[in-house]
């Protein structure tokens, strides 16, 4: 059973970036630039922002933080996003979500440059997934195909399953999972909380991805012996993190898993880092 160490492969990318990064600015090319927004005081988000700008300095990108108060004006953080749009030095823009009461989310992401749009939210992204053209994929779902690559686990022709249709994992990492090549080609079905024999779903699975949120939901009984379980669940509870499946049954029969901390958690930020290099090299080429 091989257990899918998502710490170990962020830290890789990360290295793989600075390296990239470091030999370009040495030959005078300016650093890739992620500008981080996070309006208000949400403990969580502050978190997640603090650990996007440490993930950039160590890959070698310049973050530029934007910190608002709470009461900030839709008005102004519209222009705000219009400035990072036309700074030359910005190759990416992050909008930290949830955005507080009052501020309309889905304005202010459609405000973004999609050729900036480093976390694949704009409709303009997400319509380019659905068509299979080039464009940027949101990180979480990016980093679980990036750890199927990096482990060398082939989805051709098998069968997926996808627990959770969000928009931002579930949805689009059945497109992803879709789409042509070793590492799509899948036979895809998309679970939610309106399936009615979710247990039957998930055993038919060769893969089985999780994007629920609901503490060890899918236990060993439901996963078929030999499966590859990829649990994007980070639920808290009273004994620390868990995934949406309960570990020990369920690595009992899978032939590979992610933990939870440690599985694709840390993937997301490199994804995004990965994105935003990605951003740099059109942009400076
Ligand atoms: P969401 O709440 O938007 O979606 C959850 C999905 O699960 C919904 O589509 C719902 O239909 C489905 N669902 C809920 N209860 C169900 C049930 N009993 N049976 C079957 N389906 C059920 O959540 P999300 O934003 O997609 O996040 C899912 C999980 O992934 C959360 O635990 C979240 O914390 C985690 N997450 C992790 C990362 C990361 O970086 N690793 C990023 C985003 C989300």
């Amino acid at each position: 059973m091989i257990v899918i160490d998502g710490k170990k492969t962020a830290q890789d990318i990360r290295a793989e970036l600075a390296a990239e990064v470091s030999a370009a600015t040495a030959a005078g090319r300016r650093a890739p630039g992620l500008a981080v927004i996070l309006v208000g005081e949400d403990p969580a988000s502050q978190v997640y922002v603090r650990n996007k700008e440490k993930g950039c300095a160590e890959a070698g990108i310049a973050s530029f933080a934007y910190r608002l108060p709470a009461d900030t004006k839709q008005q102004d953080l519209l222009q705000l996003i219009e400035e990072c749009n036309s700074r030359p030095d910005v190759d990416g823009i992050l909008l930290q979500l949830p955005l507080p009461k009052g501020l309309d989310a889905q304005a202010c992401l459609l405000a973004i440059d999609p050729a900036k749009d480093v976390d694949g939210f704009h409709p303009e992204n997400v319509g380019r997934l659905s068509l299979g053209l080039p464009g940027f994929v949101s990180c979480t779902p990016a980093g679980v195909m990036e750890l199927l690559r990096r482990y060398n686990l082939s989805t051709r022709g098998k069968k997926a399953v996808v627990v959770g249709r969000s928009d931002i994992v579930g949805k689009p990492l059945a497109l992803l999972l879709t789409r042509s090549g070793e590492f799509g080609d899948a036979t895809v079905t998309i679970c939610h909380s309106r399936t009615p024999d979710l247990a039957a779903e998930c055993r038919s699975a060769d893969f089985l991805f999780l994007a629920i949120g609901r503490p060890r939901l899918i236990t060993g009984d439901m996963v078929r012996q030999g499966a590859v379980v990829i649990d994007v669940g980070i639920n808290r509870t009273s004994d620390g993190l868990c995934g949406d499946a309960d570990y020990e049954s369920v690595s009992a029969k899978a032939s590979a898993i992610t933990p939870v901390p440690g599985g694709v958690g840390p993937m997301t930020i490199a994804m995004l880092l990965m994105n935003t290099v990605q951003s740099w090299r059109q942009r400076t080429a």
